[in-house]
């Protein structure tokens, strides 16, 4: 990986921007930036990828006869010995992930999707990003409702 100084509200409008031509535009897109949240060490492209598949499962999660809001918010936390963390919330009013399959959303090539429309590799991708700048991620979903994935990366000031 590419370890630099990266702003997560900048690799989050930059990548809204790339993935504006793919989202339909009935599907509203809000972003909830907190200018407070620290700098990361991380590979910039990396979590350009995070986001972008986690974004396409929304928009793939939300059909044309229901169409809904996808919301990114950054927030800065506070983790174990007041070093400085930030918190990426990516939540979408979409159909929600039924309960029974909610522990293998993230094994890879699992997917429910038609043959050829989907890898299966989106959150496997996104779970080894997270893991290997030290974060975590985390899902909740209420079929019906929607659905809110949750990550954790420690500030720079937070490594070793
Ligand atoms: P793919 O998108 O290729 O199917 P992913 O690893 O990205 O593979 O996602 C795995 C599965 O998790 C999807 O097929 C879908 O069933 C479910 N999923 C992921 N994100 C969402 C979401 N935001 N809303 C509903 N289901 C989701
Ligand atoms: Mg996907």
């Amino acid at each position: 990986p590419h370890l630099e100084p990266v702003q997560i509200n900048r690799v989050i409008e930059d990548t809204l921007l790339i993935l504006e031509r793919s989202i339909p535009r009935m599907i509203e897109v809000t972003k909830d930036l907190d200018p407070e949240v620290p700098t990361l060490l991380a590979d910039k492209l990396q979590l350009e990828q995070v986001i972008i598949n986690l974004v396409a499962n929304s928009r793939d999660a939300m059909p044309p006869e229901k169409p809904g809001t996808i919301r990114i918010r950054t927030e800065r936390i506070t983790g174990k010995d007041n070093t400085p963390w930030v918190q990426i919330t990516l939540s979408d009013t979409g159909l929600g992930i039924p309960e029974e399959i909610q522990d293998r959303i993230f094994d890879p090539f699992f997917t429910t999707k038609e043959p050829g429309k989907g890898t299966g590799l989106g959150l496997s991708t996104v779970y080894g990003i997270i893991r290997r700048h030290g974060g975590t991620i985390h899902c909740r979903s209420f079929p019906g409702e929607g659905t809110t994935f949750t990550i954790r990366l420690p500030g720079r000031a937070s490594l070793p």
